[in-house]
């Protein structure tokens, strides 16, 4: 079964990273949504069990994908897996020199590894984690940037009831 794995903090997971997930699972038979967290971001507003629930939630509906989370390097993660593609999604050359430099690093571990790049559908290319959080932490309106299922945990977390 070819498997895409596409790896992320997902801190928490927006409409761009579901828009990938949704075009990857076109393509691939198998996706898994991998949370790292490794190298954690002192940023992290949500724990790993946050995010691991919020995936699984806005994607219970797609058959063929998994959540899943690996505290170590993705190179190593994407072992389990029979010749896995890693996935990911390109907004801007900002996202290009990071992600260029990442596959590089993971093909040195994992020789076998390659890396594919979706780019970010045009109405999300403004969108990141990092965005949703500060709109989130002041209040803002969510609607247009995370899934509905996971609106109201967003908002609780961060701390904000209303807007
Ligand atoms: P962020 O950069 O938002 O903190 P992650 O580290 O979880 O998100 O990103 C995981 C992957 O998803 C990366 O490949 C990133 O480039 C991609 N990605 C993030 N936001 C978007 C988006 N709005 N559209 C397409 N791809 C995205």
């Amino acid at each position: 079964m070819k498997t895409a794995i596409y790896p992320g903090s997902f801190d928490p997971i927006t409409l761009g990273h579901l828009n990938i997930i949704r075009r990857t699972a076109q393509i691939f038979e198998r996706v898994v949504v991998c949370i790292m967290i490794n190298g954690e971001k002192d940023t992290a507003m949500f724990s790993p069990e946050q995010r691991v629930r919020m995936a699984q939630r806005v994607t219970e509906r797609l058959p063929n994908v998994e959540v899943d989370y690996f505290n170590g390097l993705l190179a190593e993660y994407s072992k389990r897996y029979d010749k896995p593609v890693v996935v990911k999604g390109l907004r801007a050359v900002t996202d290009f020199e990071n992600e260029f430099t990442m596959a590089l690093i993971n093909k040195k571990i994992n020789p076998e590894l390659e890396t594919m790049f979706l780019t970010a559908s045009e109405k999300y290319t403004f969108l990141s984690s990092s965005a949703v959080k500060d709109v989130a932490r002041h209040g803002g309106p969510l609607e247009e940037f995370i899934p509905i299922e996971i609106l109201d945990d967003v908002r609780k977390i961060a701390g904000k009831g209303k807007y």
